[in-house]
């Protein structure tokens, strides 16, 4: 691992105008993918900015929504019982993801930051245009079993992991952050992680030195009754091979409202407003959801090795949605 400085930060301006100040300097929180990155060479930061003592980690909760800050641990957000309640698509994807020990490290900020999977990525031999620009991508010609078939390009493939961000996309999230300057900025979840296009390496619409400093979730009738389906090669600690985040609001047999989020298929958290289309004043049945499965996956790009995940995504969106109905039965009988 290369040397590099470890600083304490003592507000969050401190923070943002150190990480600001210089290139090579990183905010520093739970450290679950970070330190893994530095550890194999990915990511060689000169300093990493500790934020872990900042006031960030609170959860307010109020009738129309609820603040999280950034550095509240996956597994604090997880169990708290407003988010249960009132999210619980939240809930069941972060509980879906990776272990119980890095859940209790990893925090909602670095949860929303992090980094591809893609093998290439995390192997310095690699061509990787997000690791190196115009190096090239030695996934597309490559193994790519788990590469994206939505918001792919030329340049990169790689499949954005994050099974909170799943649900984040198809939830009304708003990111707040802090700049060095001491201003702050609330930016749509949906506008927050950007396409790879030409610039893989310039993952989210942040600035350096900018950081996440709270995230808040409103609260909806189709966040209330919402759920959250994953399907991965073995059932415990790995990413999905596809996933499903979805909320209904219905007025009796029809579907007044949809909200559908797509993981594991990606290259960004993935709200499918194709699929909502079709769900939305139609009634809640398996016709109507495969026809939204069919829209979600329409402009499916897939490569040698992941065309699978196309019927696979749709029958996990189709059984997402059958699950989420019988569980509302069961609640209103
Ligand atoms: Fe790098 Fe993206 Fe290609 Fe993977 S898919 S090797 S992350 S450029």
């Amino acid at each position: 691992m290369k040397p590099f400085r470890y600083v304490q930060s003592s507000g969050v301006q401190d923070a943002t105008r150190h990480v600001g100040g210089q290139a090579e300097s990183v905010f520093f929180a739970g450290g679950t993918t970070l330190i893994d990155l530095m550890k194999i060479h990915v990511l060689q930061p000169s300093e990493l900015v500790d934020v872990n003592q900042l006031p960030l980690s609170s959860i307010e909760v109020s009738d129309k929504s609820i603040r999280v800050g950034a550095n509240v641990r996956n597994s604090e957000l997880a169990w708290h019982v407003a988010i249960r309640e009132r999210f619980p698509v939240l809930s069941e994807a972060l509980l879906a993801g990776a272990s119980t020990q890095i859940r209790n490290m990893a925090t909602t900020a670095g949860n929303i930051m992090q980094k591809t999977r893609c093998p290439y990525y995390r192997d310095i031999a690699s061509a990787c245009n997000k690791r190196v620009p115009g190096s090239g991508c030695d996934a597309i010609e490559g193994y790519n079993k788990g590469q994206a078939v939505l918001g792919t390009s030329d340049h990169c493939i790689a499949t954005f992991p994050s099974d909170m961000c799943t649900a984040l996309a198809m939830l009304d999230v708003t990111v707040i952050t802090a700049r060095p300057d001491g201003s702050t900025r609330k930016i749509a979840f949906t506008d927050f992680h950007l396409l790879p296009g030409k610039t893989p390496e310039r993952e989210t619409v942040l600035e350096h030195g900018e950081m996440i400093s709270h995230v808040e979730l409103a609260d909806t009738p189709s966040s209330r009754n919402s759920h959250y389906l994953k399907v991965r090669d073995r059932a415990s600690y790995e990413f999905a091979l596809a996933s499903a985040a979805v909320g209904l609001e219905l007025d009796g047999k029809t579907i007044k409202n949809a909200r559908v989020g797509l993981g594991g298929i990606a290259t960004k958290p993935w709200r499918s407003v194709e699929a909502e289309r079709a769900l939305i004043g139609k009634p809640a049945n398996t016709d109507t959801y495969k026809a939204a499965a069919e829209a979600a996956l329409a402009s499916a790009k897939t490569y040698e090795h992941n065309a699978f995940k196309v019927p696979l995504a749709k029958r996990t969106l189709i059984e997402a949605l059958e699950e989420l109905m019988a569980q509302h039965q069961a609640k209103t009988k």
